[in-house]
C-alpha cells in the first residue's frame, strides 16, 4: 500500500509529526488515517479545511503546529511542480475500487459513431480508466492517451496533446467537473463516464459560453473592476500586469484577496465586475452563484 511506503519513508527521515490535508471525499477516513499513522509512531494533525488540489499547500499552517511534513492525500503534484514548500510534502494518491465495467455497454453505445477515442481520467479512477481503455481496444476503437492520461480541474495538457489525433474525448471521472474543463479547452466532442453512477453523458458548454460572452460585455462597460486573488500557494498569480492593463482601459481597479471565495465574501461590494486570478474553475463552474459578473483573466488577455 502506498501509504505504508510513505510512512516508512517519513520515519526513515526522522519525521515525527504530520499535517494531513485531504479532499472532502476522504474526510470520512480521517480517523482511520490518524490511527494508521499513530500505530506506526507518527503523530498527526488533520486539517479540516477543504483541500481541492495540490494548489492548496498549507506549509505555513503546518509549521505553526510544529509539523515536520505534510501528507497530501488524494492528490498528486501534477502541474504544480514549481510549488515550493517550507517542509517536505508527501503526496499519496487514493484510488477508487470501481472497475467501470458496469458502464461498458453505455460507453459503446454513446461512442458508436466515433473511431478514434482520446481517453483521460481523474486521479482516483485509474483502475476504471485502464479497464475502459482495454475495452475500447477490444471493440475495435483506436485509443489515444496523452501522457499519463490523467487530468486535474485546471491542467488539461494530456487531453490537448492528443486533440489533433482523436474524433472524441471520453473522460473517466465523477460528475462533470473535469469533463467540462476539457470541453472548454478542446474543439472536439467530450463525453464523461461517471464511474460512481455508471452514466455516460455528452458535455454541453453552450450555457457557460453564453454567460462568459455576457460577462465580457459587462467588463467592457465597467467603470470599476475588482481583481480576485487567492492566497493559496498554488493559486498565486502575478496580478500587477493585469491591473495595469485594465487601468490602461480607463477603469478603476481594486484588488481583493481571500483564501476560498464564496458569495458571503462579496456581500456589500459595490463593483461592476470581477476578474478572477485564483482557481480558474471559479469563473467556470460557479458563475451563477455570484451576483457580480466574474470573468477569468485568461479570457481577457491570453
Ligand atoms: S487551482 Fe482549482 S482546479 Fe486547479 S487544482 Fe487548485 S482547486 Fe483544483
Amino acid at each position: 500500500m502506498e501509504l505504508e511506503k510513505v510512512v516508512k519513508e517519513m520515519k526513515d527521515k526522522g519525521i515525527k509529526r504530520v499535517f494531513v490535508q485531504l479532499p472532502e471525499g476522504l474526510k470520512t477516513k480521517s480517523l482511520e488515517i490518524a490511527d494508521f499513522l499513530e500505530n506506526r509512531g507518527l503523530e498527526s494533525i488533520i486539517s479540516l479545511e477543504n483541500t481541492y488540489g495540490a494548489c492548496d499547500l498549507r506549509d505555513d499552517e503546518a509549521s505553526r503546529f510544529k509539523c515536520d511534513a505534510i501528507l497530501h492525500l488524494g492528490h498528486n503534484d501534477f502541474g504544480f511542480e514549481w510549488l515550493k514548500s517550507k517542509i517536505p510534502v508527501f503526496y499519496v494518491e487514493w484510488f477508487s475500487d470501481k472497475s467501470g465495467e458496469e458502464g461498458f455497454e453505455k460507453i459503446e453505445k454513446a461512442l458508436k459513431e466515433f473511431d478514434k477515442i482520446g481517453v483521460v481520467y481523474s486521479i482516483q479512477y485509474k483502475k476504471a480508466f485502464e479497464n475502459i481503455v482495454e475495452f475500447l481496444k477490444k471493440i475495435g476503437k483506436k485509443v489515444f492517451v496523452g501522457g499519463s492520461g490523467q487530468t486535474t480541474g485546471c491542467n488539461f495538457s494530456n487531453a490537448i496533446s492528443i486533440e489533433k489525433d482523436v474524433d472524441v474525448f471520453l473522460v473517466v471521472s465523477s460528475g462533470k467537473f473535469h469533463a467540462s474543463g476539457i470541453a472548454l479547452n478542446v474543439n472536439k466532442p467530450v463525453f464523461v463516464f461517471d464511474v460512481e453512477t455508471n452514466n455516460v453523458q455528452k458535455i454541453d458548454v453552450n450555457k457557460y459560453l453564453k454567460i462568459k460572452a455576457w460577462n465580457k460585455k459587462i467588463f467592457e462597460d465597467s467603470k470599476s473592476v475588482g481583481l480576485l486573488l487567492s492566497w493559496k500557494k498554488g493559486q498565486i498569480k502575478d496580478f500587477e500586469l493585469v491591473k495595469k492593463k485594465i487601468e490602461s482601459l480607463g477603469k478603476r481597479v481594486y484588488v481583493f484577496a481571500f483564501d476560498e471565495l464564496n458569495e458571503n465574501l462579496l456581500e456589500g461590494l459595490k463593483i461592476d465586475c470581477l476578474i478572477n486570478l485564483s482557481c480558474p474553475r471559479i469563473s467556470v463552474d460557479d458563475l451563477e452563484r455570484y451576483r457580480i459578473p466574474i470573468i477569468d483573466y485568461s479570457d481577457l488577455f491570453l
